[in-house]
């Protein structure tokens, strides 16, 4: 098993654990990566320097690395992360949390985040698109090329059950990176990765493909 999760939140945004609940939660269940993602949104300068303290104080007692993150929002001007905001973490993830009409609206959104230098994940790639209807051949290929260009990785969310697992195995023979997420805003779901393993291991993944596979 390979025990990862760089997606959960806390008390710092909507989640109801704090840190060191949630890093507990983790070492219950024997996690050897953990990654702290609050919604940026929630963070004012001044809770953000808080929060990066918190997860570096707890870290340092923990059973496993526990790394700083913030999960951004993919705007139709942008992401909303800056550069000053992404020095103080160890990553950056961007999703789409705007109501998209069309799949190639989501396309677009993506490719705004791709190009972003404070970018390194996208979240929950194609949440959307059972309701919005699949993205052509093509926008998925310009997508892959974009991130394979630009070296940014992709999530598998076992909480929405995505990429598609034909986008997954596209990503491993591009060297695109991947990643594994709950997306817990519980710390009982924090380490609920089992659908990402699943599909990342199907799809021919190896610790190599792992955004972060060197710490492990
Ligand atoms: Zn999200
Ligand atoms: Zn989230």
């Amino acid at each position: 098993m390979i025990m990862i999760d760089l997606h959960t939140h806390t008390t710092y945004s909507d989640g109801t654990g704090s840190v060191p609940e949630n890093i507990a939660a983790a070492e219950q269940k024997g996690l050897r990566l953990l990654g702290i993602s609050d919604h940026i949104h929630y963070l004012t300068p001044k809770s953000l320097n808080r929060y990066v303290r918190e997860i570096r104080q707890w870290s340092e007692s923990a059973e496993l690395v526990v790394l700083a993150g913030v999960e951004a929002n993919i705007m139709h001007g942008g992401v909303d992360i800056t550069t000053d905001i992404a020095k103080k973490l160890d990553y950056v993830i961007a999703s789409v949390h705007l109501w998209v009409e069309t799949p190639e609206e989501h396309v677009e959104l993506v490719k705004l985040a791709l190009q972003d230098e404070n970018v390194d994940i996208i979240g929950h790639f194609g949440a959307s698109f059972p309701y919005t209807g699949y993205p052509s051949e093509e926008g998925l290929r310009e997508i892959l090329e974009l991130a394979e260009a630009n070296g940014k990785a992709f999530e598998i969310s076992s909480r929405y059950k995505v990429p598609e697992l034909d986008f997954i195995r596209a990503c491993i023979k591009r060297g695109i990176k991947l990643t594994f997420a709950s997306d817990a805003h519980w710390p009982r779901s924090v380490g609920n990765v089992s659908w990402s393993e699943k599909v990342f291991r199907k799809a021919g993944g190896t610790k190599e493909d792992l955004f972060f596979g060197e710490l492990l």
